[in-house]
């Protein structure tokens, strides 16, 4: 069924949702586009749409070869929707999905590219966000690169930004997907470039490795041991690109390499990472974290799931995906913006600093296998619930209400931080 969508532009099929609204292949005058329309409690929020129509500039400005250019913004009637390049391809998540761990030359050469989209956005002034792998698409018809890699390219840009209106989010609330959330963010500060960087390492991690660094069990033990625990070396991982995952790791956002910087480094590499099949480790058991299994959930806790739309809940649930915001449209994404309260300094030190859950070389479970699945069901969780189990998590009976400026940057803000120097 085709939809029209403002007087230029016309969806006919829906290629991916996301947090955010859904994703349609779609016309418009010059061709084939990608049209992303956002949530309708999105699109019906007055002050966000004004802030849609302000960032105008900042999003259409962005022109780079790894960066998913948005061409128009359309606001009509109870519509409000992003027109993009259209990338045919598919998103990192599913490729991650199907191949559990790529090879580390493949991996270097995607995530380099996504650096050097990142580069051209921080130099722009504007953060990102929200780097994740579902966020990061592989355009199938473009030339193969490293390790048989399709170029890739950074989308959602300033999605986050735009969820997170002044109303929707103070400096009390964290606006992210756990798993890649920076240690400043979870601390209250507001995001500047770095939390690009160290969201990208995070996604490096998770392609080399098969999972992500500090996930894992419950969403407030994850937050916990990004501000508190460092990561443990990937057995087999060549030394050097293993320093530059700890480098963008580092919990100081200075110490972060710039996105340009990072580009090149990981490029540098590639040559020594040539032929290198995947790395043999398996995932550490998060037991000991205490299960939090967002599939054991009952269908209340599951965030307000509609199993009218899209793929069935079982399917999701099975698969660990649900929506993050109660009452939200079904997420094929793993988990993306809703606001939680940022834990006080005492709150986070209440576990003991140590090291990230160790990577353990190769054995049990093996892919595929119903022990990995159970393992995989209980990574993905959502923050939907993380408002009320963080403060579990961390033991904590009050929470410090943090005054402050909101979150999120003003485009002037981002202007003013310059992305993190080295
Ligand atoms: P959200 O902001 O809601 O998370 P995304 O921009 O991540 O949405 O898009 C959701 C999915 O839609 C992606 O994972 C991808 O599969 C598909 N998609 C998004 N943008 C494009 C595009 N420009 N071209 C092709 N497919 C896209
Ligand atoms: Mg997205």
């Amino acid at each position: 069924m085709a939809r029209k969508i403002g007087s230029r532009y016309t969806a006919h099929q829906i290629l991916g949702r996301g947090s955010a609204g859904t994703v349609w292949l779609g016309e418009g005058p010059e061709g084939p586009v990608a049209i992303k329309l956002l949530r309708e409690d999105l699109a019906s929020d007055q002050e966000l749409v004004g802030r849609f129509v302000q960032e105008r500039t900042a999003l259409l400005g962005l022109d780079h070869p790894h960066v998913v250019g948005v061409r128009d913004l359309v606001v009509d009637g109870n519509d409000l929707a992003l027109v993009m390049d259209l990338v045919r391809g598919t998103d990192l998540r599913t490729r991650l999905d199907r191949d559990r761990r790529l090879a580390p030359e493949a991996a270097v050469a995607i995530v380099a590219d996504v650096a050097d989209g990142l580069a051209a956005a921080h130099a722009a002034g504007v953060v990102h966000r929200d780097v994740k792998p579902e966020n990061v698409l592989l355009d199938m018809q473009g030339p193969l690169g490293p390790g048989g890699a399709h170029p890739a390219l950074l989308t959602d840009f300033g999605v986050a930004k735009l969820i997170d209106s002044p109303r929707r989010t103070r400096a009390t609330k964290i606006i992210g997907t756990p798993d890649y959330l920076a240690p400043e963010i979870i601390e209250g500060l507001p995001p500047r470039a770095a939390v690009d960087i160290y969201a990208l390492a995070t996604v490096l991690y998770e392609l080399l490795a098969g999972f992500t660094p500090f996930g894992g069990g419950h969403p407030g033990a994850v937050l916990r041991r990004h501000v508190t625990e460092t990561v443990v070396p990937l057995p087999g991982i060549p030394e050097e690109l293993w320093q530059l995952i700890v480098q963008c790791l580092a919990k100081a956002p200075a110490s972060r390499l710039r996105a340009s910087e990072l580009g090149v480094r990981l490029r540098e590499q590639l040559p020594v990472l040539a032929g290198m099949p995947p790395l043999d480790v398996d995932e550490p058991e998060s037991e000991a974290e205490g299960a939090y299994d967002a599939a054991s959930q009952p269908e209340s806790e599951a965030a307000g799931v509609s199993s009218a739309q899209g793929e069935s809940e079982r399917e999701r649930v099975r698969r660990g995906a649900v929506p993050l915001v109660r009452g939200a449209a079904p997420d094929s994404n793993r988990d993306t913006h809703t606001s939680m309260r940022v834990p006080a300094p005492d709150e986070l030190a209440g576990g003991a600093r140590g090291t990230a859950r160790a990577p353990r070389a190769s054995g049990a479970p093996r892919p595929g296998s119903a022990r990995h699945r159970a393992m995989a069901r209980r990574r993905r969780v959502t923050l939907g619930t993380a408002a009320v189990v963080l403060a579990a998590a961390i033991g904590v009976g009050t929470w410090v209400a943090t005054s402050g400026d909101n979150a999120d940057a003003t485009p002037q803000d981002t202007k003013n931080s310059a992305p993190a120097s080295p």
